[in-house]
């Protein structure tokens, strides 16, 4: 298996579970490694010079044994149908570690969407939305946010799904804006609940939040907003990076200050950020930090750099940036990898918040959000950390053990018909 194909990797990671899990559920484990449903659809789009191209997309269903499958779409040329199934099934793993009441999926489009008009890509998005339309909705699969997509994209599909039924439906997509069936909250969710799990992880490492350093890789709605809360917590993050490169200023960067930046400048990057140098994403992710958070691709941790990273904790607001050959190098290096799993489930969790709002017709405050989300964050990581010290293992095993158990007592009591 080749180390850098997404879902070989889930799959290595499930049978490392496997171990941890009564022999005579491990046939409930093998029919985790297939998903559910896969889909492709093809997009044929209407360029403003009046060509027409078409376009790949997928939505894969990983497992609705838990409940509704839920995961985000993403719009990147690297999209591939191995990727999207990869992280249709962390979806699964996640939405179980959390003991939220769905299960996994994920979408995508193979697509520069940097290359596309602004009515280039809401044509897109509609006609996407229209063609996943007769697998989707609010007891089906419910989408959401991911790499190059947010809050104006779901307000399309969302528009596009009501439209195809007739009537308004908020429950079929989440991290929708606030004027339109959003949640407070939800913007920020994944970066807070990776805050926390850094902040509980620190906590029982003996490690005082305001004196760590840390280096972003990845400057996007997760890279961001971490960089926020970390900052308002007294931690330094020294160094961040984007797909054009990575800066560095050893003073500590000031998240406002570097976002601005961003986006004023023209190629929309942190890099020429006054006052900080140049480096490569590769040397990012091997400075001398406590703290790393991988908060773009996957595969950026590998079997080739692992024995370099010098960081104490790895927290993946990424799905899959570590490969299981790189997990081996990084434990017996006596490294913390808080997995993505838990690490980034903030945005799933508060995505589960703004359906349960949007079914009830219901309006949480900010506050109230937050609160929900950091008790569920608690209880998940506790449960995870305990799982680990009880079988001396690593969090990613731990994390797994966690939700398989809760997959497979689904499997049980719902039972495999016929
Ligand atoms: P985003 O589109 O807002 O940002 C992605 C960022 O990654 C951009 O700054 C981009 O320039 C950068 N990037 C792309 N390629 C890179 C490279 N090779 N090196 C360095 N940086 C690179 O996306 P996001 O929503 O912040 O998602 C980032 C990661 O977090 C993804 O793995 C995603 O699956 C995961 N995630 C996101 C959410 C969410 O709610 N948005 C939830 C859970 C997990």
């Amino acid at each position: 298996m080749a180390e850098k194909n997404p879902f070989d990797n889930y799959c290595k990671q499930l049978d490392n579970v496997k171990k941890y899990v009564p022999h005579e559920d491990h046939k409930y484990i093998e029919i985790l490694k297939y998903p559910k449903r896969v889909v492709e659809v093809s997009l044929p789009l209407k360029m403003d010079n009046g060509d027409i191209r078409t376009f790949i997309g997928y939505r894969v269903q990983h497992s609705d044994i838990r409940g509704p499958t839920k995961g985000g779409i993403r719009f990147h040329p690297q999209v591939t149908l191995d990727e999207v199934k990869a992280l249709a099934a962390w979806m699964t793993m996640k939405t179980a570690v959390m003991n939220l009441p769905f299960g996994g999926a994920k979408g995508g489009i193979a697509v520069i969407p940097e290359e596309l008009s602004e009515g280039e890509l809401e044509r897109l998005s509609r006609r996407y939305a229209a063609a996943i339309a007769p697998i989707i909705g609010p007891e089906r699969d419910i989408p959401a946010p991911d790499v190059y997509t947010n809050p104006k994209i779901m307000a399309w599909m969302t528009d596009t799904y009501s439209m195809m039924k007739g009537g308004t439906i908020y429950g079929v997509f989440t991290g929708k804006p606030m004027e339109f069936g959003g949640s407070h909250g939800r913007l920020e969710a994944t970066a807070r609940g990776l805050f926390l799990c850094i902040a509980y992880a620190c906590e029982k490492l003996g490690i005082s939040l305001n004196h760590i350093r840390l280096a972003i890789q990845g400057y996007g709605n997760a890279g961001v907003h971490s960089h926020r809360l970390l900052q308002e917590a007294g931690s330094k993050v020294i160094a961040v990076s984007d797909s054009k490169g990575a800066i560095i200023d050893k003073k500590g960067l000031d998240w406002q200050s570097v976002f601005d930046y961003k986006m004023r400048s023209k190629k929309r990057s942190v890099v020429g950020f006054p006052g900080a140098e140049t480096i490569t994403n590769e040397q990012l992710l091997e400075l001398d930090v406590d703290i790393l958070v991988p908060a773009a691709l996957e595969n950026v941790i590998t079997s080739e750099n692992a024995k370099r990273i010098k960081a104490l904790i790895i927290s993946e607001a990424a799905n899959g940036p570590c490969t299981p050959e790189a997990d081996v190098i990084l434990y017996k290096n006596k490294k913390v990898v808080i997995p993505d799993i838990l690490a980034n489930a903030g945005g799933v969790t508060v995505s589960y918040f703004e359906w349960v709002q949007n079914r009830n017709g219901d309006h949480w405050s900010e506050d109230f959000v937050n609160d929900k989300l950091m008790s569920w964050m608690k209880a998940a990581f506790n449960n995870v950390w305990e799982t680990k010290e009880n079988h001396n293992i690593d969090m990613r095993t731990a994390a797994g053990i966690v939700a398989v158990t809760r997959l497979v007592k689904s499997y049980k009591v719902r039972g495999i018909w016929p």
